[in-house]
């Protein structure tokens, strides 16, 4: 297998897949409801790329160095015959961790297929256990009884630990994360608060509606004493924590105040086809019009790795020193999270 590397010497070893651009919630950090109407204009089944085309790519992905796949969206559950597609890259050699992310809504309908067909890890999206709270973060399109009704049925079917993924915003959900902390603590799931991001243009994001890691490890550890533990391996994108009574771990994402992109080695790849090798990328590499005008093998993995030698990304570190910097970037439920 060849190894390759961007301009700053990053391996590609992760492919981020937007499986599905379509959502059922409507999380106005991610997808704003007044801008994601009924008559919003998702992908078609066209446009997408199909099964044969996604599992085509990710085979040339891991010709060249890729061997953790994570598959995303908008909602990855709502992506017709999932539980194939799921079975098709597990099967995939050299593939090494399969992971997904899902808000749950789903689980109890797909858990134990998706554990049957191969998928190794789960995480779910639950940004606070006050009802309230929870539904103005996702558009009040699910409850929190749904939520954990989908993280009982990933732990019936053998997914253990799960990691859970909140979005801390300032002033909407920072006064609830010491008892979802808490609800956890005695569980093997990991929660992982996630500093609020400027992805996109499109949910008004500033600076002042960040609540960085530090504060929030300042509200937890008020109440639950913390200590930090050495990061799983280079280039984990959490730093991890665990509770001083040895009760539990939880991690921090400090994508804005402690960007990590010199370990970044994550490339994405949209529903359509699109390759992006940073989540804050201004433009994609289009695979789909080559797959479909009849390119080989050698061809696309040209593009592919000549995208990725080229590749000098670096957002979260220049959007440190800048605060945020005028662009127009792809929203997060086209790249995936
Ligand atoms: N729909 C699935 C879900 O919510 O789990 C998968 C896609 S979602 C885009 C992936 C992750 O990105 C979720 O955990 C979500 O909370 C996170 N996310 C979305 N917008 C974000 C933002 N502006 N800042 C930080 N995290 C964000
Ligand atoms: Fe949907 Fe996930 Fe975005 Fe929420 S964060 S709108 S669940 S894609
Ligand atoms: Fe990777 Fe881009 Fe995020 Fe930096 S900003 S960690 S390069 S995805």
């Amino acid at each position: 297998m060849k190894q390759l590397n961007d301009k700053f010497g990053r391996p590609i070893r992760d492919l981020r897949i937007s499986v599905m651009d379509k959502c059922n919630f409507r999380c106005p950090y991610c997808m704003p409801a007044e801008i994601f109407g009924e008559d919003y204009m998702f992908l078609n089944n066209k446009e997408m790329l199909s099964d044969d085309e996604l599992v085509r790519l990710t085979e040339l992905f891991v010709q060249v160095g890729v061997t953790k796949l994570r598959l995303t969206g908008g909602e990855p559950l709502l992506r017709p015959n999932i539980i194939d597609l799921v079975r098709r890259l597990a099967a995939i050699p050299h593939i090494e961790d399969l992971a997904m992310t899902t808000n749950a809504s789903h689980l109890p309908k797909h858990a134990a297929a998706l554990r049957e067909a191969g998928l190794h890890r789960l995480t779910i999206s639950l940004d606070s256990l006050d009802e309230q709270v929870f539904q103005s973060m996702n558009g009040y399109k699910s409850t929190v009884a749904e939520v954990l009704k989908g993280i009982k049925s990933a732990e019936n079917a053998g997914f253990s630990p799960l990691k859970i993924n909140c979005v801390v915003k300032k002033n909407v959900n920072d006064h609830t994360i010491a008892a979802l902390a808490r609800h956890f603590r005695d569980t093997p799931h990991i929660v992982r608060f996630i500093e609020y991001m400027d992805v996109g243009n499109l949910n008004g994001w500033v600076m002042d509606d960040v609540v960085s890691a530090d504060q929030m490890q300042d509200i937890l550890s008020a109440e639950i004493p913390l200590e930090p533990i050495a990061p799983n391996y280079a280039g984990e994108v959490a730093r991890r924590f665990r509770y001083r009574d040895g009760s539990g771990e939880i991690g921090f994402i400090t994508s804005v105040t402690k960007p990590f992109c010199g370990n970044c080695t994550r490339a994405r790849l949209s529903a359509a086809g699109e390759y992006y090798t940073c989540l804050f990328g201004l433009r994609g590499t289009d695979l789909r019009a080559p797959l479909r005008d009849g390119a080989s093998d050698e061809e696309i993995l040209d593009i592919i790795s000549g995208v990725w030698s080229r590749r000098s990304d670096r957002y979260s570190e220049l959007r440190t020193s800048f605060t945020k910097i005028p662009r127009k970037g792809a929203e997060m439920y086209r790249l995936g999270g």
